[in-house]
């Protein structure tokens, strides 16, 4: 196994002098030196084919002991020193103080074809971050994150990705409903790829410290090596930095409105500096459209973190953010500027984005009203997200007529659709067929544009589950069948069609399939 290592991170940045494995709090480093833990017996269970390439292996790479043994923290390589990253966070709401990696090591960076990865894993022991907790990742929350990343990746939204899915072999406690009950599950360990894995909170915890020498260390690093384009270290440049981070983390939040992803918990540990979706704990895909779902039991009660209320979550972030960046820039006015901008690209990007979910390419003053009445009819009854917006592509012009035939596999209670809201869907599609008829693009282009940003496939939240419940069992073949079904979302798969259904009763109130918690 041949990598082309580097370590720019740790040789750049200040790293923790303290050595020794024990919870701290760790000041003016941007990381500390942890060494993996060596597990029982472990097992790679799934690699992602398209992360050995671009990161220069191969298939038969994969098969050997070292690549095991790297990717499950059981060796070091040469040249190599493992660490974990320091970084603070607002959970919830509120400032929660140093977190850090308390369950992610990095292992090192791997340069191939001009980028530069860094390799964590997810799940390899404790760490000076792990406060009370064990550093361990079980079966269920490693499955959910390596299938989903590289989903998300494949319908083209900006993620980390996942190398390699494996198990440890070892045993690991938990609760998983926090009501008292514990059980061992088995543990296992999910490779993760990103240029970066820097998150607001490791700005936000210098800031807080008021280690403004180490802040703008870590700015000057990243604008360098993340964001080459910004050049210079300078005021002006920070304000661009921001600038960015906020243009990036918008256009995640309007991906993940699109195809209805819900994170669970967009803490600002949990916000990537880069803008990619980083940290699949209980997230969800919206099943029945409504802006008012989380999946995050953790969060019944205020659903801060409901799909609706992410773009605003996401502004919230980009405050704290702002805040941490402050020190460095000492001028409000730039910094509001750009985060009163968020709110109008919000507004003009959302509205961009479902008119090509609705097919309107032209432009139309009644648009707006259009997409408001389509929402609020949506809201009616419990209406399938994926399966409206895919069906909605074989609506031809000129036939209002057809629109509820076409959607009818959309409705979870199809007698529900009858009397008034019956004639509020017919009253919609007359509205839309009106407007499909100012388009000038032909039917099959308008079908293949609708069906590029509309998948047909997503990760919905009972597939995962059985792809879990086979893994506790040694069975494997699901987590294989729904990665290559991931990969091409936007295709027909007629011999995968049995996914592109509605949620399948039972799992309405499974545990792991609508109610998931923190517990990973
Ligand atoms: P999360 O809610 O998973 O993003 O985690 C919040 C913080 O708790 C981060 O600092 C994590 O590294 C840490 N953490 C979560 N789970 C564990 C665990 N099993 N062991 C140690 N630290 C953890
Ligand atoms: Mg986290």
């Amino acid at each position: 196994m041949q990598l082309h290592i580097k370590n720019n991170f740790s040789k750049s940045l200040p790293s923790d002098p303290n050595l020794n494995n024990t919870r701290r709090q760790v000041k003016e480093a941007c990381f500390s030196y942890v060494i993996p833990k060596q597990t029982d017996n472990p097992k790679i269970i799934h690699v992602s084919e398209d992360m050995l390439s671009t990161l220069g292996l191969s298939s038969k790479d994969a098969a050997t002991k070292d690549f095991k043994n790297v990717f499950t923290g059981n060796l070091v390589l040469e040249n190599t020193k493992p660490y974990a990253m320091c970084y603070g966070g607002h959970q919830f709401g509120n400032w929660a103080g140093q977190l850090g990696d308390g369950r992610a090591i990095n292992l090192f960076e791997v340069e191939h074809r001009n980028k530069i990865w860094q390799v964590q894993l997810k799940g390899a022991g404790e760490t000076p971050y792990s406060r009370t907790a064990d550093g361990l990742a079980v079966l269920r929350s490693s499955i959910r994150e390596y299938l989903c990343s590289e989903a998300m990746h494949h319908l083209g939204v900006p993620t980390t990705r996942a190398l390699s899915l494996a198990l440890t072999g070892d045993e690991v406690l938990r609760d998983m409903l926090y009501d008292g009950n514990q059980a061992y599950e088995k543990g296992a360990i999910v490779t993760r790829v990103a240029p970066s894995f820097l998150r607001f909170g490791n700005f936000e915890i210098f800031a807080a410290r008021q280690d403004h020498k180490t802040l703008r260390t870590l700015v000057d690093y990243t604008i360098e090596n993340h964001f080459p384009n910004i050049g210079a270290p300078s005021k002006e440049n920070y304000i661009a930095f921001f600038a960015e981070v906020s243009q990036r983390t918008l256009d995640m939040i309007i991906h993940w409105q699109r195809v209805g992803f819900v994170h669970g918990v967009m803490n600002t540990d949990n916000m990537s500096i880069l803008g990619l979706t980083i940290d699949y704990g209980p997230y969800g895909w919206l099943e029945g459209f409504d802006f008012g779902w989380t999946p995050n039991t953790t969060d019944s009660q205020h659903k801060r973190y409901r799909f609706g209320n992410q773009p605003n979550i996401g502004l919230w972030n980009l405050y704290k953010l702002a805040n941490a960046l402050y020190p460095l820039i000492e001028d409000t006015e730039p910094l509001e500027h750009i985060l009163e901008n968020y709110k109008t690209d919000f507004q003009r990007k959302s509205f961009e984005m479902m008119t090509t979910k609705l097919g309107l390419f032209e432009s139309d003053s009644n648009d707006k009203l259009l997409i408001q009445n389509l929402e609020d009819v949506l809201l009616l009854t419990e209406t399938d997200m994926t399966i409206f917006f895919r069906s909605l592509s074989n609506f031809k012009k000129g036939d209002s007529k057809q629109g509820l035939d076409i959607v009818k596999e959309a409705f979870y209670v199809p007698n529900q659709i009858s009397g008034s809201i019956a004639q509020q869907w017919r009253d919609w599609f007359q509205m839309y067929a009106e407007r499909l008829g100012g388009e000038t693009l032909s039917e099959e282009k308008r079908k293949a544009k609708m069906n590029a940003v509309n998948p047909k496939y997503v990760l919905r939240n009972y597939m995962a589950q059985l792809a879990i419940d086979d893994a506790n069992k040694g069975d494997y073949k699901r987590i294989d069948e729904l990665f290559q079904l991931l990969k091409k979302p936007y295709d027909e798969q007629p011999e995968h069609e049995k996914w592109f259904a509605k949620r399948p009763d039972w799992a309405r109130h499974k545990v792991g399939c609508s109610m998931l918690s923190c517990s990973s």
